[in-house]
């Protein structure tokens, strides 16, 4: 089959879902790849990298989406994008259907079958696929990074001759696979790092990176920690521990990073306006979950601002893309996977097992009919 990767149309993108590596791996499962001209060039991938992998460069976004058989994209399609599919065609990328309800019907009229990134199912056997967990690692690791170029002083301690330098203190809150890689970056970099999850289980994955697990005096188990390995909303006698718990700690703080999300909810507003006026000036907060509304009051999506007691106040979305070779890399390598499983025999044939778990759960539109949201997983 052909698979070919169009240039992201998305404003500021710089991811590209084929590199010319993947387009190496999938040429030996029997595939032909095609990519847009200039397809990787925000990624560091040339045209002639591709040319030299044996990927033929075609000149626009149209001949892409004429030739492949299967098209691969970092972005859901644009209405414009989707308009270009075609019955028998197969899009893989990120999709998020249950936002974008309208897109899937237009994909479910043009026939074309999608390929959800967004909702390959979070097991073992799936891991290798999980793009969800590779971009929220560049993120959890670039928010760091970000509020060090923001921060102006060290992360770690330092004796020098020219005075004593205390160790900065960063706050995660939210312990998922962000804030696990923000933790493992701060404390590696040599920072003093505390961290907060309503799931009690990860206290003690976050000790053992060197980190100190916050705990709240709450009785029994944490609360706003449901079945299934995500969060629910905290009742309200909780939230206050939590919240009373930050007021405490808002002085002390040289960085608060802040990755807490409950699936299908708006972001729980967690640092709020009178913890970062606490905050000292020159402090510096990272809030990854400004894309879902932030954490902090003071997010502003896609800005970076500056409070009135000088704490920066960083609300980007687009963390992966500030990584585009890395995320590229990762997330390419997370759609060669896919189409490993999709390809069994390795003959260039895809074969769409829907009763395959992983494929049926990421498939949200087949053969003309929409197949969002999947069946329950079945039971072992
Ligand atoms: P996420 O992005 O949905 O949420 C980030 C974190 O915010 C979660 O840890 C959540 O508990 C936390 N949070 C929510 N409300 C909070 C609050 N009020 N205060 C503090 N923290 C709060 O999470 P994610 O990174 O997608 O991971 C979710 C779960 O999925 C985890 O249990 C993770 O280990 C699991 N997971 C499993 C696999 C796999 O098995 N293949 C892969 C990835 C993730």
């Amino acid at each position: 089959m052909k698979i070919g990767a169009p240039k992201e149309i998305f404003d500021g993108e710089a991811r590209v879902a084929l590199t010319p590596e993947s387009a190496l791996q999938l040429q030996k499962l029997g595939h032909v790849c095609v990519v847009e001209a200039g397809a990787g060039a925000k990624a560091g991938f040339s045209d002639a990298a591709y040319t030299a992998a044996g990927v033929e460069v075609l000149a626009d976004e149209k001949a892409v989406f004429e030739a492949a058989d299967v098209v691969v994209k970092v972005r859901g399609p644009e209405p414009a994008e989707a308009d270009m599919l075609r019955k028998g065609q197969t899009l893989i990328s990120f999709f998020w259907p249950a936002q974008n309800p309208d897109l899937l019907e237009q994909v479910k009229a043009r026939g074309a079958t999608v390929v959800a990134m967004d909702m390959v199912p979070r097991i073992s056997r799936a891991q290798k696929m999980d793009a969800l967990s590779s971009m929220a690692n560049i993120a959890g690791y670039r928010a760091v990074i970000e509020a060090g170029n923001n921060f102006g002083r060290f992360f770690t301690g330092q004796v020098t001759a020219a005075g004593k330098v205390p160790p900065a203190k960063v706050l995660v809150i939210g312990a998922g696979v962000a804030g696990l890689a923000a933790i493992g970056t701060a404390t590696s970099l040599g920072a003093i790092t505390y961290a907060f999850d309503v799931r009690p289980e990860v206290a003690e994955q976050i000790e053992s990176m060197g980190a100190n697990f916050v705990y709240l005096d709450f009785e029994a188990t944490q609360d706003g920690a449901a079945t299934g390995g995500y969060a629910a909303p905290s009742s309200p006698e909780f939230r206050e521990k939590q919240l009373a718990k930050f007021r405490e700690l808002a002085p002390e703080m040289d960085i608060v990073i802040t990755t807490a999300l409950i699936p299908g909810r708006p972001a729980p507003k967690l640092w709020l306006a009178d913890m970062v006026a606490a905050m000292k000036p020159g402090s510096v907060v990272i809030d990854l979950a400004a894309e879902r509304g932030g954490n902090c009051d003071l997010t502003v999506p896609d800005q970076k601002i500056v409070s009135d007691n000088g704490v920066t106040v960083v609300g980007y979305t687009d963390f992966p893309s500030r990584m585009a070779a890395q995320a590229s890399t990762l997330y390419s390598n997370n759609i060669r996977h896919m189409l490993a499983d999709l390809t069994p025999k390795k003959d260039g044939v895809i074969f769409h097992n829907m009763e395959d778990d992983v494929i049926r759960g990421a498939t949200v539109a087949h053969d003309g009919a929409i197949t969002f949201p999947p069946p329950p997983p079945k039971v072992a």
